[in-house]
C-alpha cells in the first residue's frame, strides 16, 4: 500500500490526492482520504479504483476541507480476499474519547488473528477485516490519557510490519516498526510538513525531502511546535525490504539514500557478470524489467532494445487477484515488437517470477514473432517464500520456483536458459559490497531466503511450518 499525510498547507486533500497519484504504483484497488477542519470536523472519503478517477472531482474533493489530512492507497494482503470490500478501505477512523483519530497503514501484521480473538473476547466489535483495525481497538483499551500515548501502547503490543500515519484534530504522526520493513519519508513544504511512502510522492508537490522516519521511530507533528521524535520500541537492527528495491518502489524514488533505478540497473550488471550469454538483444519485460535490463546491455555489450511493448493504460498485472484474469492480463498489457525480434538471440530481463504466468507467455509470444532464442534473467533470486509483511506473494504451492528445481523451471518456461541474480549480488548492487552478512542480515529477503526476521505466528498457527 501507499500511506501519505500533510499539516500544514491550505486545501491538504489536493495534496494528499496528488501524493496519493504519485504512489498508486503500490496498491490500485482503492484509495481513501480523511482531512479535518476546525469547522467542519472530520472528513472522509473512500473509494474503489484509481486516485485519478475519484479524487479528482470537485464533487469529491469539496468535502475534504482542511489543513491537515492523510490517505491510503489500498492493495490488499489481508482481511477479506478477492473482491475488496468499502469497510476494508483506509484510512480508517475511530472517535475516542480525547478526539477522533485517522489511521492508514503500510505492511501487515503477523499477529492480529491473535489479537483479534483476544480483543473480540474482551468485548471489541471489529467494523473490517483489516488487520490495521486491530491497532484502533488496542489504543481504545489503553489507559493513556492522548492520542499518541495510546497509539504507541497499540504498537507495543503489534507484531510485523507497519509503516504507519495517521492524524487527530491537531497532529500529524509517523511511525515505523523497529525493523523499518517498509519505507516512510520526512519532507516540508513551505511552512507545512509532510509524510510519504516514497520520495516521488514528495516531488510531485515540489516538497523538500528532509530524511526517513527512521525504524523504530515515531514523529508526532504540530503546526505550532513542528517535530518531535520518539523512540517507543526497542531497539533492533533494522531490515528494511529488499524488494522494495527490486520491484515495489517507483525507480525514480530514493531510498537508504540510494536511487531505486540505480540499485536496479545494478542488479542488471551484477546478472550480467553472474550469468553471461552470447545474445543479439538485451530486452526488458517493461516496466519492472527496464533498468536491470539496461544493466545487463551495459555491462555485456549487448544492445538495449524494446523488444516488447507496454500498454500504457493497464495497471500492474499481479495487482489482479484471480489467475483467468491475470492471465489476459499480461496480452492485454504486453505485446511484441515483432519486427525487432524475429530471428535474433533474445536477453530477456525481468525483476522476478512468482507464478510464472508473466514469463510463460512472454516467452511463447517472443517465440511466436520469431525469435531464435531466449534466455531468461531475473533480477532477484528465485521467490521461494510468501511474505507476510504487505507484499501479497502467493502461498508456497503457488510459487514456481518453490515448487521446481532451476533445470525445471526452464523447462516448463521454456527458454534456452534461466539464470536469477543470487542473494550476494543482490546485496551488492544494493550498495553492500560484501554481500549479505548471514549473521545479521541487512535486509529482510525473506521470500528468497525464508529468513523471517518477525515470526508469523497466525500463520504458524494456521499450518505453516517454516
Ligand atoms: P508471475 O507472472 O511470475 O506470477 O509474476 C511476475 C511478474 O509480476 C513480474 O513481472 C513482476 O513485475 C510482478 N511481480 C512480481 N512479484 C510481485 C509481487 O510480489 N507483487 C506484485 N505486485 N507484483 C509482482
Ligand atoms: Fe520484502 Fe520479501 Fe521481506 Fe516481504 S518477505 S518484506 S517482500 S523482502
Ligand atoms: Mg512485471
Amino acid at each position: 500500500c501507499g500511506i501519505f499525510g500533510v499539516i500544514g498547507v491550505a486545501d491538504a486533500a489536493q495534496f494528499v490526492a496528488l501524493g496519493l497519484h504519485a504512489l498508486q504504483h503500490r496498491g490500485q484497488e482503492a484509495g481513501g482520504i480523511v482531512t479535518y477542519d476546525p469547522a467542519a470536523g472530520f472528513s472522509s472519503a473512500r473509494r474503489f479504483g484509481y486516485v485519478r478517477d475519484n479524487f479528482t472531482r470537485a464533487d469529491v474533493m469539496e468535502t475534504l476541507p482542511g489543513t491537515l489530512g492523510i490517505g491510503h492507497v489500498r492493495y490488499s494482503t489481508s482481511g477479506s480476499k478477492g473482491q475488496t470490500q468499502i469497510r476494508d478501505v483506509q484510512p480508517l477512523f475511530a472517535e475516542f474519547a480525547m478526539g477522533g483519530c485517522a489511521i492508514a497503514h503500510n505492511g501487515n501484521l503477523t499477529n492480529a488473528e491473535q489479537l483479534k480473538r483476544e480483543l473480540i473476547e474482551r468485548g471489541s466489535i471489529f467494523q473490517s477485516s483489516s488487520d490495521t483495525e486491530c491497532i484502533i481497538h488496542l489504543m481504545a483499551r489503553s489507559i493513556q490519557s492522548n492520542i499518541p500515548e495510546r497509539m504507541k501502547d497499540a504498537l507495543r503490543r503489534v507484531e510485523g510490519a507497519f509503516s504507519v500515519i495517521a492524524m487527530t484534530r491537531s497532529k500529524l504522526i509517523g511511525v515505523r516498526d523497529p525493523l523499518g520493513v517498509r519505507p516512510l519519508m520526512l519532507g516540508r513544504i513551505g511552512d507545512g510538513w509532510v509524510l510519504a511512502s516514497e520520495t516521488c510522492a514528495l516531488d510531485i508537490i515540489g516538497a523538500e525531502f528532509l530524511r526517513e522516519v527512521e525504524p523504530g521511530e515515531m514523529v508526532i507533528i504540530t503546526a505550532n511546535k513542528g517535530l518531535e521524535s520518539f523512540y517507543p520500541f526497542e531497539r533492533v537492527k533494522p531490515r528494511f525490504c529488499i524488494f522494495e528495491h527490486v520491484y515495489f518502489s517507483r525507480p525514480d524514488s530514493v531510498i537508504g539514500g540510494k536511487s531505486v533505478y540505480e540499485t536496479r540497473r545494478r542488479i542488471g550488471v551484477e546478472l550480467a557478470r553472474e550469468a553471461p550469454v552470447e545474445a543479439d538483444l538485451v530486452c526488458p519485460v517493461p516496466d519492472s524489467g527496464t533498468p536491470a535490463a539496461i544493466g545487463y546491455s551495459q555491462e555485456s555489450g549487448i544492445p538495449y532494445a524494446m523488444g516488447i511493448i507496454r500498454n500504457q493504460y493497464v495497471g500492474r498485472t499481479f495487482i489482479e487477484p484471480a489467475e483467468h484474469i491475470r492471465n489476459m492480463g499480461v496480452r492485454l498489457k504486453l505485446n511484441v515488437n515483432r519486427a525487432l525480434i524475429r530471428g535474433k538471440r533474445i536477453v530477456l530481463v525481468d525483476d522476478s517470477v512468482v507464478r510464472g504466468t508473466t514469463s510463460r507467455k512472454i516467452k511463447e509470444m517472443i517465440l511466436d514473432a520469431g525469435a531464435k532464442e531466449v534466455h531468461f534473467r531475473i533480477a532477484s533470486p528465485p521467490t521461494m517464500w510468501p511474505c507476510f509483511y504487505g507484499v501479497d506473494t502467493p502461498e508456497k504451492d503457488k510459487l514456481l520456483a518453490s515448487t521446481m528445481s532451476e533445470p525445471q523451471m526452464r523447462d516448463h518456461l521454456g527458454v534456452d536458459s534461466l539464470s536469477f541474480v543470487s542473494l550476494d549480488g543482490l546485496y551488492r548492487a544494493c550498495g553492500e559490497d560484501a554481500g549479505r552478512d548471514n549473521a545479521a542480515p541487512q535486509y529482510c529477503d525473506a521470500c528468497f531466503s525464508g529468513d523471517y526476521p518477525v515470526r508469523p505466528v497466525d500463520r504458524i498457527a494456521r499450518g505453516f511450518e517454516l
